[in-house]
């Protein structure tokens, strides 16, 4: 693998984001998801957003016992 098979855009990037909380991703694309985090604020940005609602989403099925 070369450095050229790692470069995803952000919208690629998010969807994989997506995938990964879901547990989809494959590991190629978490690493291609890590590689391009690493040099893109946005996609940080987002990252973190995700994380906070997937929590807060959690929290809320928790507390009403559902799933
Ligand atoms: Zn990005």
């Amino acid at each position: 693998m070369n450095e050229k098979d790692l470069e995803i855009n952000c919208l690629k990037s998010t969807q994989i984001l997506s995938d990964s909380i879901d547990g989809y991703a494959t590991q190629q694309e978490i690493t291609q998801l890590t590689e391009h985090l690493k040099h893109c604020n946005y996609c940080k940005i987002a990252r973190n957003q995700f994380s906070t609602i997937f929590e807060q989403i959690k929290l809320l099925f928790e507390n009403h016992h559902i799933g």
